[in-house]
């Protein structure tokens, strides 16, 4: 890999070689980051060579992943999300200029799939059959479905109370399935400890430094999407340029995903393909915000417990809680929490406004650039993007409690439109219609 240095722990420093079996630090058992040598990468990019390049999936900046120039990755097409401007919802918000990048549209329908196709890539490289991690549910779901796609088994251990739509994807993608009787923090706790035992490829994010590089690439596609859809040129190459966005929202669990999108927009601004970096919004539930209650409290993480429905953020434990503090510290970012209830109202918002079907983790940044927006921390004419992570579908029983047809809500006594039950017959359903204002 030329165009990758080493890994350096984000804790104590040290520094290591990027192998196939390194994963945390050897010194102090730190968090590593894959450092790159961009003067390596620099002469070998521009945004010409984007401009020309027909692969639109993740792999186009094969120049910042951490796979080697002779990769093939699987088949499945992973990235090149939509990056949608949302006109109507901006205008609610009082935002002239937002946009959401719907990662739901990934192959398994989260953002999770960025990660898991290079955990799937580089478990062929050293050699690994199966490839296994811990999850709330959606890097399960990915990495079966990369798994599946390049012939390699699966084994996967996800908490009981993962939503029966990512459980239904693990099972119809071959994978082994071990729910575990316990909380998130037990479920890690066990897979560690098997897959220590049987030595199979370890996807889990925040012990294996490469899966946040994957992650990354949805910023590279941001601020290509972005440079695209304003036209922008970029003088030095006559094609358009890359263009970093003011503010990024996004929901934050264990804090790869955060750490990710930091790290993309770093390494285009270190080749010099933009020329300033956004600020993050991180946004966590109130009932499990341990992330961003340190940086509000400007103290060390401290556990919280896991009361949220957003089951993919629902982490009391973040695994890779330094590199998301470091994030947001460094983007001198803004810290969200919200509640469930706003969390399904941003649901409700991003379907209506934008036709955009979220679950709940996926919408959650959104819920939080709502209530940034409202407190007018976000100036009207920034450059706004909300990432929506994952897909509503994997989750309907949330969907259905957003939708007010479950949960004790009942649809009868609320402003939103409404789910008529009714006998297949025209004078009962001109009567119901009449009842609602609907077709008067
Ligand atoms: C995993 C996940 C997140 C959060 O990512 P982390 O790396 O755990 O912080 C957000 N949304 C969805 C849909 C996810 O699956």
């Amino acid at each position: 890999m030329r165009n990758v240095k080493g890994a350096v722990c984000i804790k104590c420093g040290a520094e290591f070689e990027a192998g196939d079996d390194t994963y945390t630090c050897a010194k102090c058992g730190g968090i590593l980051e894959i450092v790159y040598d961009y003067d390596y990468i620099k002469p070998r990019i521009s945004a010409q060579t984007f401009a020309n390049d027909k692969n639109f999936s993740m792999w186009r900046y094969m120049q910042f992943l951490p796979v080697g120039e002779g990769a093939r990755p699987g088949p499945l097409r992973v990235g090149w999300s939509p990056l949608y401007k949302t006109e109507a919802l901006g205008k609610t918000l009082g935002l002239e200029n937002l946009y959401i990048k719907d990662d739901g549209l990934n192959p398994t329908s989260s953002l999770k799939d960025r990660a898991s196709a290079i955990a799937a890539l580089r478990a062929v490289h050293a050699g690994k059959d199966t490839v296994a991690c811990s999850s709330t549910g959606n890097a399960a779901s990915s990495l079966a479905g990369a798994a599946a796609s390049m012939g390699l088994k699966s084994v996967i251990f996800v908490p009981e109370r993962a939503p029966q739509g990512k459980l239904t994807q693990l099972l119809i993608f071959g994978a082994v399935v071990v729910s575990v009787k316990g909380d998130y923090g037990a479920t890690f706790r066990l897979s560690a400890r098997a897959i220590e035992k049987y030595g199979w490829y370890n996807r889990n994010a925040a012990i294996n430094p490469y899966l946040s590089e994957g992650k990354k690439t949805v910023s590279l596609e941001i601020a290509e999407q972005l440079g695209l859809a304003a036209g922008v040129p970029a003088a030095a190459h006559g094609a358009y340029g890359f263009t970093a966005p003011d503010f990024v929202a996004v929901s934050v669990g264990d804090g790869c995903t955060i750490a990710g999108v930091w790290k993309g927009f770093k390494d285009l601004y270190a080749v010099g393909l933009i020329d300033k970096l956004p600020r993050l919004i991180s946004v966590q539930a109130e009932g499990c915000c341990p992330v961003n209650r340190a940086i509000e409290r400007d103290a060390p993480l401290e556990p919280m417990e896991e009361n949220t429905l957003a089951d993919s953020i629902a982490v009391g434990v973040p695994r890779n809680g330094d590199k998301a503090l470091a994030a947001i510290r460094e983007s001198n970012g803004i810290t969200v929490n919200v509640s469930d209830d706003e969390i399904l109202a941003a649901m409700r918002l991003l379907g209506r406004s934008a036709g955009i079907f979220g679950e709940p983790a996926g919408v959650t940044g959104t819920a939080g650039l709502i209530k940034a927006a409202e407190r007018a921390l976000i100036p009207h004419d920034a450059l706004v993007v909300s990432i929506v992570t994952g897909n509503g579908l994997k989750d309907v029983a949330s969907a259905q409690k957003a939708a007010g047809i479950a949960g004790g809500v009942k649809p009868d006594n609320s402003n939103e439109p409404k789910l008529i039950r009714i006998e297949p017959d025209m004078d009962l359903l001109t009567v119901e219609f009449a009842k609602r204002g609907i077709c008067p």
